[in-house]
This record gives C-alpha cells, sequence and structure tokens, in this order.
C-alpha cells in the first residue's frame, strides 16, 4: 500500500543539518553508493560535515571506485556512536545497515530515503518514493524540492543509481527517462558510466558461469505452476570473483522463459551454508501481474520489490529450496 510522502519533511532535515552521517545498505550496489556520493557532495558544497559508510564488506567494490565523492568514504569504525543527522539511502529495513544499525539510537534525528515498497520506516523521518524506480530518483527529487543544483558530479552519481536499478533501462518507470537525459545534459559520459558499472567482467567470470550455469535446476511446477528457476552458487564458484560477477548471475536465469520465478543462493564467502538468496519474478505475458517476491521475500525474512527481493538464510541446498518452495506454494 503506497502511503504519500513529504520531499519538504526531508529538505528540512537536510537544511538544518549541523553534519551529516550517510549509511548505505550492506553488499552495496551503485544506487545505495550513488545516492550516498550524490547527497554527501551537495551538503560538502554547503559546507556541511559529511561522511558517508557501510558496514561490509570492508571494500567498496570495484566498479563503483571511479564514482565522484569516494573521499567522503570512512570505515564503519570510524562512524561515531552520536552523529547529529543520520541518513539511511536505500535500505528496505534496519538490518540493511548491519553492524552500523546501532547508529540509529545515537542519532539526534534518522532520515530514511528509499523506494522499496517493503520499508519498515524505521527512521525519525521516512520519505518513501515506492514509484521511484531508483533511490537516486528520489535524491533528485529531495534536491530539486531543497533548490539544489544537479552539477556533473552529482549527475554521474545518481546516473550510476538509475542505470543499475533500471537494469540499463530494462524496468523503467515513468520518468526514469526524463531523469536520464537531464542527468546526462550536465555532460555526463553515460556509456562509460554504465560499462564500468554493468558490462565489465574479469576474464574469471566466464569459467565461473559455466560451473555455476550447469547447475541449473528448472521445477516448472513450482508456484502454483508459474515455474522456478534456480542455481547455488557455492563458495569454491567464486573463488577470485569480484561481488559484481556473482551479482550477474541472477540476471542471465532469471531470462529463462519455462519459470516466472528465478533464484540465485549465494553461499557466504565467509561462512559455509549461510546463504544470500536473490529472487526475480515478471508479469506474465498477457500483463497479468506475476508472483510477488517481496512477499515471499519478506516471509523468509528478507525484502524487496514486488519483481526483484531477496533474503539471507542458513542451511543446506535442501533445505533451502524446500524453504523457498514452501512460501511459493503458500502464495
Ligand atoms: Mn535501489
Amino acid at each position: 500500500m503506497s502511503e504519500p510522502f513529504d520531499l519538504t519533511a526531508a529538505v528540512s532535515v537536510l537544511d538544518t543539518a549541523r553534519s551529516v552521517t550517510v549509511l548505505c545498505h550492506v553488499q552495496p550496489d551503485a544506487d545505495t553508493i550513488g545516492s550516498g556520493l550524490a547527497l554527501a557532495q551537495v551538503l560538502h558544497r554547503r559546507g556541511v560535515p559529511v561522511r558517508v559508510s557501510f558496514a561490509e564488506p570492508s571494500e567498496l567494490p570495484a566498479s563503483m571506485r571511479s564514482l565522484p565523492g569516494t573521499q567522503f568514504l570512512v570505515p564503519p569504525g570510524e562512524v561515531p556512536r552520536e552523529v547529529d543527522v543520520l541518513v539511511a539511502v536505500d535500505c528496505g529495513s534496519a538490518g540493511r545497515l548491519g553492524s552500523l544499525r546501532d547508529r540509529l539510537d545515537g542519532a539526534r534525528v534518522s532520515l530514511v530515503l528509499d523506494h522499496h515498497r517493503s520499508n519498515t520506516r524505521f527512521g525519525d523521518v521516512n520519505v518513501i518514493d515506492e514509484a521511484a524506480e531508483s533511490t537516486a530518483g528520489l535524491i533528485a527529487r529531495v534536491l530539486d524540492a531543497w533548490g539544489e543544483p544537479i552539477d556533473r558530479a552529482v549527475a554521474h552519481c545518481l546516473y550510476a543509481g538509475l542505470v543499475t536499478d533500471t537494469g540499463s533501462f530494462k524496468w523503467p518507470r515513468p520518468g526514469s527517462h526524463a531523469l536520464a537525459e537531464r542527468l546526462i545534459a550536465t555532460g555526463i559520459d553515460p556509456a562509460s558510466i554504465t560499462r564500468t558499472l554493468m558490462d565489465t567482467h574479469p576474464f574469471g567470470w566466464l569459467p565461473m558461469l559455466s560451473r555455476v550455469l550447469a547447475s541449473a535446476q528448472l521445477d516448472r511446477e513450482a508456484a502454483d505452476g508459474a515455474g522456478l528457476v534456480y542455481v547455488f552458487v557455492r563458495r569454491e564458484d567464486t573463488a577470485g570473483v569480484r561481488s559484481e560477477e556473482v551479482e550477474s548471475i541472477i540476471d542471465l536465469v532469471r531470462t529463462t522463459s519455462e519459470a516466472q520465478v528465478a533464484a540465485v543462493f549465494k553461499e557466504s564467502r565467509s561462512e559455509p551454508e549461510q546463504w544470500t538468496v536473490s529472487l526475480r519474478s515478471h508479469d506474465c505475458a498477457d500483463g497479468t501481474p506475476g508472483v510477488d517476491v517481496a512477499k515471499v521475500a519478506t516471509a523468509l525474512g528478507g525484502g524487496g520489490h514486488r519483481y526483484a527481493a531477496g533474503y539471507s538464510t542458513g542451511g543446506t541446498p535442501e533445505d533451502l529450496i524446500a524453504g523457498l518452495l514452501r512460501e511459493l506454494n503458500a502464495y
């Protein structure tokens, strides 16, 4: 259910901040980082002390290191217990902050800027635009409401979130292309930004895909006949490749025509049989709404969007698939 949201509430928190700590979600993507760095650059321009952080992993994914504003990133240990304004970007729940979640308690005021429908509204001020394709798109609207111009460096960061969260404009929302046009008009190089973020993999990606995709399974009966395609990505499969390579797998698996739902089970690199699970779904060919994987993921302790969601869990592959099928069939 969509609730109204108030851009001016976000503006007044930001406008009166003495200092700002922006927190991105764990295993950050370009939407959370692009949103965080865009906001940081605007605050810095206004003379407001600002830092950006995320709990894990310990390093920014390599594909995002050329984004402007990375000088504002600090390790999680350098985020004080007590901060003035805390802004969480692209986080559907406090749990997405990982070990930095406890900083919510020490904030004078917390502001949640997000576009996940499953958002739990865990801030003092919550500005959640469920219709936005990306948190970056929401940040652009906040900046407009604030009267803060979007310069080329800020546009670079916002484009990073926009292009990744729309899958290179494969699932745009009304306004996505208009925002892209506006960002491109600042002089950014959209082809280069997209290639760096989404279309560049080391050679090791190819043998990794070969191993993982060879194990793909198709269950046509799952989800009341909607079908499920899935793969398991074991820790030994991903040795030597980056998170970007692992995150790319779902985009191949979900193209399977015989299944409306796709799942990729990714084993933690540090803890055996601990998994993060990516789920995807889509509308039926006749336009009937498809399986709501946000609902499925929420029932399994995670969350997300209607057609792109995820959760974390432990167990053997047999446990995992049984747990998912149970929720899909209960749907
Ligand atoms: Mn996002």
